[in-house]
This record gives C-alpha cells, sequence and structure tokens, in this order.
C-alpha cells in the first residue's frame, strides 16, 4: 500500500482490522509505503481488503493498493514490525492516482476557489507517472514545470499542514493549466468552462469528441446513440471490438450490469481500471439503454468510472454513459498531443477537448477482469505502471523488450523488475517508434545502462531485432517459458513446478510454432513435457483471423483428403467449392500451412467447427465468443482425449474429443453444451498432465488464461485433485507479461554462468 500511510495511526489500525477479523501475518513499514501479510481464509482476507479503504484511519490516504495471494506462512498471531529502512525512495514513480473525495469536494463546491476547475489535484490524488520528465520527483522535473504556482498555491504547496504540501502538480484557474475546445482544424471555439459545456453538448448532439485525458485522449460519443457509435466504428476503422464505457457512478453502471462488491472496490479504486462486467440483459436495446454496438455478441462491458476531475465535471454535466476509447486508429498507439491529435485523429472527431498541461508519456486505461474472487489485470497501464514487481534474488542489469503482439518492456534494478505500460502491438510503425520512446524513456527515468538484454526467441519480432542492435550480449528467451516464469515470479513461487502455458502463438526452440505447451520448469531452465499433437494452418497468418481455415487444418490432419462432406461440418460450409480445392491443395502439398501445437488455435478451431464463428474481426475473438457461449451451461462433462507416453515428451491428441464435437453436432447439440464439454476436456488435460508430472505445483499462463471459466476450472479441478495452482493477478497472461518473464529468465541463465 502506497500513500499517505505513514505517521497516521495506519499500522494500530491494521493491527486492529486484523486481530478483528482473526488474520495472522504481518505489517510494517518502509520508505516505499506499508506492506501488509495476511493469512487465514479467503472469505476474511477478501473483507480485510474491502473495509481497508472505507476504515482506514482519518488522516491516511491510500494511493496504490497491489494485492496478490501467495501460499501460507503459517503465522501464529499479527504482529507489528519494525520499519525497514532500507529501499531508495527517491526511485519509486506512482502511477496516475484517481481523482480523491475531498478534490472533488474542492470542484463542487462554488464558493471553493476550484469550483469546476478541471486540474484540481492534491497530495493524495492527481497525475504523477504522465507528467514526470526525471527524477527525482519535483516541479521543475514535471510537466507542470511551466506552470508558476500563484501565491495561494505556493502557501498551500510550502505549508506541511495543507492536504495540497509538496502536491507537484498544484494548480488553480489563476495560475494553473486551462482547457480550450478546437474544431477539426484547430481552430479555439471555446476556452475553459464554456469549453466543456461546448464539448458536452456536442457529445449530446451525436459528435464524435476527442477528449485530452490524463495518459492519452479519448474518442467519446453517447453511448446510447446508436448512429454515433456506428459512425464511430467506421471512421476508427474497428468493426466489431467491444467499446470502453465511462459511467457517471456507481450506481448507473449498476443498472446496466452486475457488479460485485470487488468489481465495485476497483471501479471506485485509485487505479480506476476499465473492470470487464457481466450485463443484466445482453441483447437489451431498450429506451435508455446503451447502443447494440458498443459490444456486439458480448455479454460483458468494460467500464470505467470518471478518474480525472476533467472527467467527473463532464461526466456530472452529461448524466448518462459514453462510449471512452483510446484517442487512435485501430490499434495504433494512443495520441497524447494536441497536434498530433488534429493530424491523426481529424478524420474521426469533430470537436477536440484539449489542455494545456503535456502529457509526458502514453499511458492507456488499465483492463482488469476478477477470476476466482481476485484481480486480474488483463491490460496493465493507468493505476499500475510503472509499479515495482519484487524479484527474490538481486538480479543484474537487464533489460527486456518484450514481445511482438501486446508489447511492454522491462528492467531489472536490484530486487525490483520494472515493467512498462501496455506500449501495443509492433505492427505499425507508429507503434514501433513508441516501443522505442519507452525503452530510451525507462532507461533515462530510471538512470538506467542495461549491461545485458533478453528478447524472444522469434528473430522476426521487431522487438527481437531492435535488441541485437543494441551492442550488447543478448539472452533469447522461449515465449512460453517467458510465460510461466512471468507468472511465477509475481506469485512469488520458486522451481519445481509444472507449467501450462497455452496462447496462440510463439516460436519453440525446435523451430516449429508452439502455443500449447506442458513445460517443467527447473532451476536451471525447462523441459518440454507435453504439447498438443500438431496440425497444420493453412494459409498462415490468415488462418488467426480465420477459425475455419483453422478447423480444416484440424480436420485435414484427422482425415487426409478424406473430409466429411460439404453441409456436414459448417467450417467446411463456410467455403465455396473453389476455395476448399485451393486449400485441400495447399494442405496436400503443405505450402504456406506450418504446423503448430497452438492451445488457442484448438478453441478458434472448435469455434468453427461448431458453427459460433468463421472469421474473426479482432484478435481473440472466436475464442471469446466460445467461452461466452457456455455460459449457463452448468455440465460436467467433458470428451475423451489420448496421451501418448511413449517417449519423454508426451503427446495429447485431441482427435477423441474433436471426432465427438462433431457428433455432437451432427445430432444437433447446442453449441452452449459442446462449448462447456470442450472447456472441461481442456481442464482434464491439465489434470492428467499434472499427475503424470508429479509437480504439485501448478503454473497456469499464456492469452488463454484470459478465459475466465478455463481458469476458474483448472484451478478449482487441480485444488480438488491435490494440486497447487497459481496464475496471474497483477501480471497480464498475455503477451504483455512476456518482457518480466524475460528478465528472470535472463537473470537465471547469467546467475547459472556466473556459479559455473
Ligand atoms: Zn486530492
Ligand atoms: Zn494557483
Ligand atoms: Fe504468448
Amino acid at each position: 500500500m502506497r500513500g499517505a500511510v505513514q505517521g497516521v495511526g495506519f499500522r494500530p489500525f491494521v493491527f486492529r482490522l486484523a486481530t478483528e477479523l482473526e488474520l495472522t501475518g504481518w505489517v510494517n513499514n518502509s520508505a516505499r509505503g506499508v506492506t501488509i501479510e495476511l493469512e487465514g481464509p479467503e472469505n476474511r482476507l477478501e473483507r480485510f481488503l474491502l473495509r481497508v479503504g472505507p476504515e482506514k484511519p482519518p488522516r491516511s490516504f491510500i494511493q496504490s493498493l497491489e494485492y496478490s495471494y501467495l501460499d501460507p506462512s503459517h503465522y501464529k498471531s499479527f504482529e507489528i514490525h519494525e520499519s525497514d529502512q532500507t529501499g531508495d525512495k527517491t526511485a519509486l514513480i506512482l502511477p496516475d492516482i484517481a481523482t480523491c473525495p475531498d478534490c472533488l469536494n474542492d470542484m463542487r463546491d462554488s464558493k471553493n476557489r476550484r469550483y469546476l476547475y478541471p486540474f484540481t489535484n492534491c497530495t493524495n490524488c492527481g497525475p504523477r507517472y504522465s507528467i514526470i520528465s526525471a527524477l527525482p520527483y519535483d516541479r521543475p522535473n514535471t510537466t507542470m514545470s511551466g506552470f508558476v504556482m500563484c501565491e495561494e498555491c505556493r502557501d498551500e504547496y510550502e505549508n506541511p499542514r495543507n492536504r495540497r504540501f509538496h502536491a507537484q502538480p498544484n494548480a488553480c484557474p489563476k495560475c494553473g493549466p486551462h482547457i480550450e475546445l478546437l474544431d477539426a482544424k484547430g481552430k479555439v471555439e471555446q476556452s475553459s468552462h464554456e469549453a466543456l459545456l461546448a464539448a458536452a453538448e456536442g457529445i449530446r448532439n451525436g459528435l464524435i469528441v476527442a477528449v485530452k485525458g490524463i495518459g492519452g485522449f479519448h474518442l467519446m460519443v453517447d453511448a446510447r446513440n446508436d448512429k454515433a457509435v456506428r459512425k464511430l466504428r467506421q471512421r476508427k476503422g474497428r468493426e466489431e471490438k467491444p467499446f470502453a464505457l465511462m459511467y457517471p457512478s456507481l450506481e448507473t453502471a449498476r443498472r446496466e450490469c452486475h457488479v460485485t462488491d470487488l468489481e465495485a472496490r476497483l471501479l471506485l479504486s485509485p487505479e480506476s481500471p476499465i473492470v470487464l462486467l457481466k450485463r443484466h440483459a445482453p441483447a437489451d436495446t431498450a429506451v435508455g439503454s446503451i447502443s447494440s454496438s458498443i459490444a456486439p455478441g458480448n455479454p460483458h462491458l468494460g467500464i470505467m468510472l470518471p478518474y480525472s476531475p476533467l472527467h467527473h465535471i463532464l461526466m456530472d454535466e452529461l448524466g448518462f454513459p459514453i462510449v471512452a476509447t483510446s484517442g487512435n486508429i485501430s490499434d495504433e498507439p494512443i495520441c497524447t498531443d494536441e497536434r498530433e491529435a488534429l493530424t491523426r485523429l481529424g478524420g474521426i472527431a469533430e470537436l477536440f477537448l484539449v489542455h494545456n498541461r503535456p502529457i509526458a508519456r502514453p499511458i492507456d486505461d488499465s483492463v482488469v477482469r476478477v477470476m476466482m474472487g481476485r484481480e486480474m489485470v488483463i491490460r496493465r497501464a493507468r493505476g499500475y505502471a510503472p509499479l515495482p514487481v519484487p524479484l527474490k534474488k538481486e538480479m543484474p542489469q537487464i533489460f527486456a523488450v518484450g514481445a511482438h503482439l501486446k508489447n511492454t518492456i522491462a528492467i531489472s534494478i536490484g530486487k525490483e523488475a520494472f515493467v512498462s505500460q501496455h506500449i501495443g502491438d509492433l505492427e505499425t510503425a507508429q507503434a514501433y517508434e513508441a516501443f522505442e520512446n519507452a525503452g530510451a524513456d525507462f532507461r533515462k527515468l530510471y538512470d538506467f545502462a542495461p549491461k545485458m538484454l533478453a528478447s524472444d526467441l522469434h528473430p522476426g519480432y521487431l522487438s527481437s531485432q531492435f535488441a541485437e542492435k543494441q551492442g550488447l550480449p543478448v539472452t533469447h528467451v522461449q515465449h512460453h517459458y517467458a510465460h510461466i516464469l512471468s507468472c511465477m515470479a509475481e506469485n512469488e513461487i520458486t522451481p519445481p513446478v509444472l507449467g501450462v502455458s497455452w496462447d496462440g502463438t510463439g516460436l519453440g526452440t525446435d523451430g516449429t510454432i508452439w502455443g500449447g505447451e506442458f513445460l517443467e520448469i527447473s532451476e536451471y531452465g525447462f523441459r518440454r513435457a507435453g504439447y498438443f499433437r500438431t496440425f497444420p494452418l493453412p494459409g498462415g497468418d490468415k488462418a488467426i483471423r480465420e477459425p475455419r481455415r483453422t478447423a480444416l487444418g484440424l480436420l485435414f490432419e484427422m482425415y487426409g483428403g478424406k473430409m466429411p462432406e460439404q453441409s456436414a461440418i459448417p467450417s467446411i460450409a463456410a467455403f465455396t467449392s473453389q476455395e476448399m480445392a485451393i486449400l485441400k491443395q495447399m494442405l496436400e502439398k503443405s505450402i504456406n500451412s506450418h504446423y503448430t501445437s497452438s492451445a488457442g488455435r484448438l478453441f478458434d478451431a472448435v469455434a468453427s467447427i461448431i458453427g459460433i464463428r468463421q472469421e474473426t474481426k479482432y484478435e481473440g475473438q472466436a475464442a471469446m465468443e466460445l467461452e461466452y457461449a457456455l455460459d449457463g451451461f452448468d455440465t460436467e462433462a467433458s470428451y475423451p482425449f489420448r496421451i501418448d507416453s511413449n517417449s519423454e515428451t508426451k503427446i495429447i491428441d485431441w482427435q477423441p474429443m474433436i471426432e465427438e464435437v462433431i457428433k455432437d453436432r451432427r445430432s444437433d447439440a447446442l453449441g452452449g453444451l459442446i462449448a462447456a464439454k470442450f472447456h472441461n476436456t481442456m481442464v482434464e488435460i491439465i489434470v492428467e498432465m499434472a499427475r503424470s508430472s508429479g509437480k504439485k505445483r501448478v503454473v497456469l499462463s499464456g492469452g488463454c488464461f484470459q478465459n475466465r471459466y478455463l481458469t476458474e476450472r483448472a484451478v478449482t479441478r487441480l485444488n480438488a485433485e491435490g494440486f497447487l495452482p497459481c496464475w496471474h493477478q497483477r501480471i497480464p497472461p498475455n503477451d504483455g507479461g512476456i518482457a518480466l518473464g524475460q528478465i528472470v529468465a535472463a537473470a537465471m541463465a547469467e546467475l547459472k554462468e556466473g556459479n559455473e
């Protein structure tokens, strides 16, 4: 926990709350904040988590609360430990913190000098990471350096008893940043509060408004206005990928979605992420509800609440939900600067609500999903980055460049790894530039000179190529191994473990494409303990966007040239006979049809075979829809599978399962039921592999584990069978976690060499 938690009676408060809930463990103070370890039944741990915020001592404030579940240590009592004076406070950069209740009161009080002022902040809240240009964190080292504090602000800043004592971005309407409304040509139409009112009016009238926020621009439209939402989709080049929403309040969000206590805590937390919530009625387009184009066919919505003063004032004015999607075209990095926004977003937005506080670096909104009653960060950016992940050992200075998609970078300093905010898919020149900037930024910010680099094994990734050009030794880390190491690092566990590393794609050590891997991790590296029987992907990357091609590859592997007739299987029916002839030839002559063991592709193939989706409009769509389809089908049933255990490395044969899937489909079983049985089978495969490996600890990582049903069922079944499963919490299971895994792998290789 970080924030105003020192010298305000925080430790005694934690002691009382823990004792009342009959939890054991300890609390201590360090230069970096307060660390608490609690031990007890899960429901009481959750109660602690939900009560610590609302019941904290009056003068304390929690700026960030990061937590994860660890193995029991069998504490006998709860203790207050001595303060830990180690750790350098200056090197710690806080994430941006959502507006605090006191500042909200100031802004809503017509007699306060900050009434309706959109840059109100204090020591407890406001921008941090998004405005820091160098350390130490002092005003001249922030993007506020150009604003000279007025007398009143200076008095607050210098008064130790004031809430704004040393609040670096302290400002008021007299001396601080201001907003302006521009038209698409950049002409100033309004300024100050009038600008905000005009922007709100634009949104009400169905216009697309680009709004400069904390870490970049949002594109905003009225979420109830279907025409406006479709206009935004078309202009942004985003066909079906769900849009994130901003709701005026928790109460209004509850009208649309089911919100648990933990989800409510997350929505209102200092981190204030986008939370994936279950809708009450998926297809409901009744009056007052939102456009059906927001998240087509999706029973979930990504919702956040206002987190900056500007958002609060805007949402108070509007009173209805809006789309608040990253200001970019398709998947490019988020825009941060007015001029850039006018050029890049000029063809999308009709109005631009801008301000003159520069943004030091692009930071997207974070995305979280609750799994097994715990938070899982799917996209780690604003509110979380760049808080470090503690490491078990002192590490050499390593710079990890991450993967290709959902790229993040990471550096290690001493016993900590700093993982960057989400950078994006390195598919465009803009994204690659953002990647290079993020690396340069980290090196400058932390005064960091790497001794070595770590990259993915794939030589074709732009990130890997960048690493080779740095003139330093590079450790090449296998993708799926990195996934497992990242999960182990954040869960603070050590080998031996069995890693289950399931995703779409990654280069294996044998030069083939992996993706459905069981890896036994030791202190010295990993051994491939098993993988899915491989199958071809006709058309390579095209197959990733067309699950029907993946399904065809799978069927070809099963039946060779004698595939079932056209109408029997939706995947085949989705092609014309000419297309089929060409694809069959491709497969028979194995032209551009690489074999893969990918578990992610198996999900795609099944989605296609049972007719859920043949072509996708965004990454992961088919697998997501397969997961959504099983909702409400409560079954323990699963399909048969075969594990070929002739060699050291086991091959899991999915053919018996796929045969049954096809049989079920032919007898008109409901898609949702087949989807549930398929998921259950994948889980039983994990359980069976865990049994045969004999490792107690099973680590679940890779993009497939963003699937809530898969993760929750795997954890439940493994627990029931006496294993100790662990999964991701603060670091994404997808490729956003790869950089952290690369750091650990490179350090292990380095330490091993040092010992020899
Ligand atoms: Zn505040
Ligand atoms: Zn002032
Ligand atoms: Fe991956």
